[in-house]
């Protein structure tokens, strides 16, 4: 997407900046799940991309096949909003559940056009219940705000985004999610999709992208292009708490969220 002048110029005036400014206390990490390596990366002020930044060129839209999804018959795929959001609440189906102060199901309209998909609850999601909060939260917030964007329901459904995360239940100590607790936890993505029917999806980190793709490459090898999942254009982007910690990737993050506009409107 190419931001015109006029759009640039109410950004402007509206003060709206995507991103904290470098050594703000908003760029301290909130939690551990990102994309790996997890190494601190120099705050450059030419880091921090402001939303009123000339646009960046962004690669072509190159719709890529949906990857197969299991044949089995989920015993969710019948479920409804309420039902489904009770079943994950008693879900004891993987270890999880056994350290979890509660499960985190999702936030947003029911509405929504865009459906954002992080990766496992993080010690505040685990504490509040809700996905993306703390700072990797405020700049998720950020970010959609800069693109018309917001998690509220008052909004009209194009502007409107519902967040959830592949992983419903905490690992503890905030480690990776393990392959097994992934694999029992999808159906519940699988209803949420079917349910919600996004006109895209924009999955945020190496564990999400990777568990939506069935795929073992690294968010920076399968960004730039737009995947299918349950039929939905995906596009892939990197975790808020990995760009707290890696400044310099905010700009390709900018570009992600540009092309997940042009594959929504487009329905690439
Ligand atoms: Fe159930 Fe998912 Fe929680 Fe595991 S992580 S207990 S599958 S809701």
């Amino acid at each position: 997407m190419r931001w015109s002048e006029r759009q640039l110029a109410m950004l402007r005036e509206m003060g709206i900046r995507l991103w904290p400014a470098a050594g703000d206390d908003a760029n301290a990490p909130d939690d551990v799940h990102g994309d790996a390596p997890v190494a601190l990366a120099q705050t450059t002020d030419a880091a921090v991309i402001d939303a009123a930044a000339p646009p960046v060129s962004h690669a072509p839209v190159v719709a890529t096949p949906s990857h197969a999804l299991s044949s089995h018959t989920s015993p969710v795929s019948t479920l409804d909003w309420p039902a489904l959001r009770e079943t994950v609440a008693a879900c004891t189906a993987c270890r999880l559940c056994e350290s979890r102060r509660q499960t985190v199901f999702g936030v947003g309209s029911t509405r929504a056009h865009w459906m954002i998909v992080g990766e496992a609850p993080g010690e505040q999601e685990d504490r509040q219940g809700e996905p993306f909060v703390g700072k990797s939260g405020q700049l998720l917030d950020n970010m959609l705000r800069a693109i018309g964007l917001t998690r509220g329901e008052d909004a009209e459904p194009a502007q409107q985004v519902y967040i959830a995360n592949t992983l419903k239940c905490r690992p503890p100590g905030n480690r990776n999610p393990m392959p097994d607790e992934l694999a029992k936890c999808e159906d519940f993505l699988i209803r949420q999709v079917q349910l919600l029917q996004p006109k895209i999806i924009l999955a945020m980190g190496a564990f999400a992208v990777q568990g939506l793709l069935r795929s073992t490459e690294p968010v920076g090898k399968l960004r730039g292009r737009v995947h299918r999942y349950q039929g939905v254009p995906l596009v892939v982007t990197y975790h808020p708490a990995y760009l707290l910690r890696n400044l310099v990737d905010k700009a390709k993050a900018w570009d992600d969220l540009c092309l997940a506009v042009e594959a929504s409107r487009s329905g690439a």
